[in-house]
């Protein structure tokens, strides 16, 4: 099971410190399997990776330039600068990212640098409301999917998250059988067009401790990118705990 913490534009240097607990959760035995990844915004990179060097949990950015060359676009961080630091995986095509320009098509070039790279990818998909509410969910979801994979050959590095653009962060989760299907449909998908046996798929999308019990009544999924939730510690903790039973 993977457990995504996105922090989105969250935390300053003080927050690093509320990392201990889930460290200290990963030492018992029962969670010794499970799999978690903090993604905090770029200026906690670093300081974050230091804080996890002893533990199992990894540290990854929340988005990349598609250019691996140094260049002069302000504001803008590439593959090769996480890298650098010690990040292992970068989310690619967040809906946030998407709304504010993110195509498919730049998303198949932020892809293609992570994986030059050699970063471990979390490949977002989603579809908005309006689209769900014509029924196009799935032409959408197997669109954003060809071309964000589009003349990419090697996707095991590749985890999928599922985040519907009307769950994130309006505390709203799609009912159990609409999801089983949506996962149903992309892991389909996946597995038809690129050869590859079990595809790595999360749900994202308002997830708290909560709705995590009902979530996990859905066995297909691999776990969970987690926002807002993940930026209390304690919530985080309950999550993983509702999770691995
Ligand atoms: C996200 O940022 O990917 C996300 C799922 O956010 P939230 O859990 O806050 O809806």
């Amino acid at each position: 099971m993977y457990f995504i913490a996105n922090w989105k534009m969250y935390g300053n240097l003080s927050s690093i410190n509320t990392v201990k607990n889930v460290i200290n959760l990963t030492k018992k035995t029962k969670f010794k399997k499970i799999k978690i990844i903090y993604c905090p915004p770029y200026t906690l990179l670093r300081p974050l990776i230091k804080k996890l060097r002893k533990s199992k949990i990894q540290v990854g950015a929340q988005n990349c330039h598609t250019d691996n060359k140094f260049g002069a676009y302000t504001g803008s961080v590439n593959a090769k600068m996480i890298k650098s630091v010690g990040g292992k995986f970068v989310i690619i095509g967040h809906s946030e990212n998407r709304q504010a320009g993110d195509t498919n098509f730049l998303i198949n070039l932020k892809i293609k640098s992570a994986i030059k790279q050699k970063l471990n990818i979390i490949f977002c998909i989603g579809e908005s409301l309006r689209e769900n509410k014509k029924k196009k969910t799935n032409i959408i979801l197997r669109n954003q999917i060809k071309i964000g994979l589009n003349n990419i050959k090697n996707i095991d590095k590749i985890i999928f998250a599922y985040e519907p653009l009307w769950s994130i962060g309006t505390g709203i989760i799609p009912n159990s059988k609409d999801l089983k299907n949506r996962i149903k449909v992309i892991r389909n998908f996946i597995k038809k067009n690129y050869k590859i046996k079990n595809p790595r798929i999360l749900y994202g999308g308002s997830v708290n401790p909560d709705n995590i019990v009902s979530l996990n009544k859905i066995p297909s999924l691999n776990g969970f990118l987690v926002g807002g939730a993940s930026q209390d510690s304690k919530k985080f903790i309950d999550i993983i705990k509702k999770s691995i039973n």
